[in-house]
């Protein structure tokens, strides 16, 4: 990680002759660098800590029944707290991962249906009465990439889609392809997104109402994973979305990164 970084770009200068800027970039490189390893060990650090409360706050549950009323609103609530927290330096941890190309596990072929079944069990205890959930077809559709991130991609739109669907609602999930792509989807009817805030979603900790989105448990990092997953198996994320009527999530993946066992092979990646 030592040396020096340049950045060069090149433009048309007339019909024959380009200019080439190059830029050094490698204080900007050292900065970044000194970032990330900050995030990643500051994580790391409060996770023993957090730990111990977590242990102690269990015990203390154990024995809420004998103390006075306040006082067990206050051991409920510590307990949401910590949880909250523990989600947000597991989604850091997840971050610093997915930035830090060196860790990654190997891509392997992986059946849609296998993710759309893990993603059903994780979704039914959060689902509201007034929700449905909805998956298609997906027999034999395959994509090359890391089960564990693809996960979590996958699993942070569907959670976004049932929280921002307070009132309940359809939420479609679904895997689509053809000679030149695959298209993984979650439709929601939910509360919608006003369009000038859409461009920023994929920031860390951007949120368009923050109030609800504490009350919800978030942790405003979900689409900045969703974003660096997708980056990691050359798909781009689309968002299309409309304040009360609802909002769809679309991955978009190349040809190489997608084969159906039924319809075609492609065994490119294999
Ligand atoms: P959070 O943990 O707050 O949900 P995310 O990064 O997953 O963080 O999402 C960022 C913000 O994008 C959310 O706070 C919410 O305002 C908005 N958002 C994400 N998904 C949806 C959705 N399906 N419908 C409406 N708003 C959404």
């Amino acid at each position: 990680k030592e040396g020096v970084y340049l950045e060069i770009q090149t433009t048309l200068y007339d019909q024959n002759d380009h200019l080439i800027f190059i830029r050094d970039v490698t204080r900007l490189q050292l900065l970044e660098q000194m970032r990330k390893d900050f995030v990643a060990n500051a994580s790391h650090e409060l996770k023993t800590p957090l730990t111990v409360i977590k242990g102690y706050l269990e015990t203390l549950g154990m024995f809420k029944d004998n103390l006075p009323q306040s006082m067990q609103r206050g051991i409920d609530n510590m307990s949401d707290q910590s949880d909250r927290m523990e989600n947000l330096i597991e989604d850091l941890l997840l971050l610093s991962r997915l930035e830090s190309n060196d860790k990654r596990e190997n891509d392997t072929w992986l059946h849609i249906s296998d993710l759309f079944s893990a993603i059903e069990k994780m979704a039914q205890p959060i689902l509201l009465p007034e929700h449905t959930l909805v998956f298609s077809e997906a027999k034999g559709a395959q994509v090359y990439g890391s089960y564990n991130e693809l996960y979590s991609a996958f699993s942070n739109l569907v959670v976004n889609a049932i929280k921002y669907s307070p009132n309940g609602g359809e939420i479609r999930v679904k895997w689509e392809s053809d000679d030149v792509s695959g298209l993984f989807s979650v439709q929601d009817e939910g509360l919608g997104i006003d369009p000038r805030y859409i461009p920023r979603l994929t920031e860390r900790f951007f949120r368009v109402d923050k109030g609800r989105s504490s009350k919800t448990g978030g942790t405003g990092l979900g689409l900045a994973i969703v974003k660096h997953v997708l980056l990691h198996h050359s798909a781009k994320l689309q968002i299309r979305s409309q304040p009360r009527f609802g909002s769809t999530f679309s991955c978009h993946f190349p040809m190489e990164r997608i084969k159906n066992d039924v319809l075609q092979g492609n065994d490119n990646l294999s």
